[in-house]
């Protein structure tokens, strides 16, 4: 602990000794966090840097890909939602081979590595529009289906290896997506059943019931699968339910080993903009942002991700100690978050080395995940064909 830092009270103080050599699990100390104001919790950030620094050798990672929205249809129905889209007979409802194709071919001269296949979840179970264009496209009964054919197609006509967000998922799907996923992602986004009822963000989204998504991530844990999850801020959830959500990704991630980064992501109101009926959900606070990042170093040693495009003045988080700045496009936009252009490459460089770090570019499955071997002997080749003696990219 270093001597030079702000003030902090001895309690605090004591948190941070302890996390030393063991991980935060009291949710009172956690809690005292989000009561922090200048200057202890300048503090607590540098104190919060100073772990990852330790855990990650002073490395700051990010994606390079190719952002495929494989369909905007779904069965769920989120308040704050800017990709889903009601069905409209006068739009495709999936990418097809053809379109993915062309994506594919002008990634080449960018030196992705990976394809984020993001889709509604289960749209088949809502539009029998849906269902019928499964059916007809290929004999498919399911997007998961279509999707493993996808994935396919993107392993024989690129060197990108695929990353798939697909909602909840079945444990015998997950083994079939492990084989042509270098590594999966489902967001938790808050362990709290309360936003499941009447008038909250998930009153219309079954598919966002807690229990079904915790289900999942411990599948893919049972199966091996690197997996990123994280939480969502700013759609109605109580500071106790984001330690809660926190502590249930380290409490899988203790049991399986398998969770390879926590996003952190907010709730955006500039995309209001795109979908003006958002105006219940408020855009998380940038200290509210730095008390979460905080909390979740205090918790766990799992990687933290922070989106750098959603925040022009990304560095803080640097300073707060996450880790990974997550998928970066060059060529495709977020889909997720539109209106929200991805930072030049040379950029994130200049702002992240300015700081100190060293900034490296890696595959969707991390170079942790790598050595442990968890991934499916299929990729083996195309994996270290792509990265050097460390597990980054070449
Ligand atoms: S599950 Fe995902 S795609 Fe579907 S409505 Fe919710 S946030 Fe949007």
């Amino acid at each position: 602990m270093c001597k030079d830092f702000p003030k902090i009270s001895t309690d605090l103080l004591e948190i941070f000794r302890k996390r030393l050599t063991t991980k935060i699990k009291n949710k009172e100390k956690l809690y005292q966090i989000f009561s922090l104001n200048f200057p202890e919790l300048m503090g607590a950030m540098l104190y919060s840097n100073s772990i990852s620094r330790k855990l990650n050798n002073n490395i700051i990672s990010y994606s390079l890909n190719v952002f495929l929205p494989l369909t905007p249809y779904c069965r769920n129905n989120c308040r704050y939602c800017n990709f889903r889209k009601e069905y409209n007979e006068g739009v495709s409802a999936f990418l097809l081979p053809e379109q993915i194709k062309s994506i594919l071919k002008k990634s080449e001269t960018r030196h992705c590595t990976e394809a984020l296949l993001t889709m509604g979840e289960k749209p088949e179970e809502k539009y029998s529009q849906v269902k019928k264009f499964l059916n007809e496209l290929g004999g498919y009964e399911t997007t998961i289906e279509y999707l493993l054919d996808i994935c396919k197609l993107i392993l024989e006509n690129s060197n990108l290896l695929p990353h798939c967000n697909a909602g909840i998922v079945s444990y015998d799907e997950l083994k079939e997506l492990k084989e042509v996923n270098a590594s999966l992602g489902l967001m938790l986004e808050n362990i709290s059943p309360r936003l499941m009822e009447h008038g909250e963000a998930h009153e219309f989204s079954p598919g966002k019931d807690p229990k079904l998504r915790i289900e999942t991530i411990r599948n893919a844990g049972k199966l091996k699968v690197p997996f990123t999850t994280g939480i969502l801020l700013g759609i109605g959830e109580k500071n106790e339910e984001i330690i809660d959500s926190i502590l249930e990704i380290e409490k899988i991630n203790e049991k399986y080993g398998n969770i390879q980064e926590i996003i952190i992501q907010g709730y955006s109101d500039s995309i209001n903009k795109y979908n003006n009926k958002n105006k219940v959900y408020k855009t998380p606070s940038i200290t509210k942002i730095i008390k979460t990042i905080i909390i979740t170093r205090l918790i766990t040693d799992i990687s933290i991700q922070i989106p750098p495009n959603l925040f022009p003045t990304y560095e803080i988080f640097l300073l707060t100690g996450i880790d990974d700045w997550g998928g970066i496009s060059p060529l495709t936009p977020d889909y997720i978050n539109p209106g929200f252009p991805w930072p030049k490459i040379s950029n994130l460089k200049t702002r992240t080395e300015e700081l100190g770090y060293k900034l490296k570019q890696r595959l969707p499955i991390y170079p942790e995940f790598i050595f442990k071997k968890y991934f499916s002997d299929n990729l083996k080749d195309k994996i270290f064909n792509l990265i050097d003696e460390n597990g980054y990219v070449k």
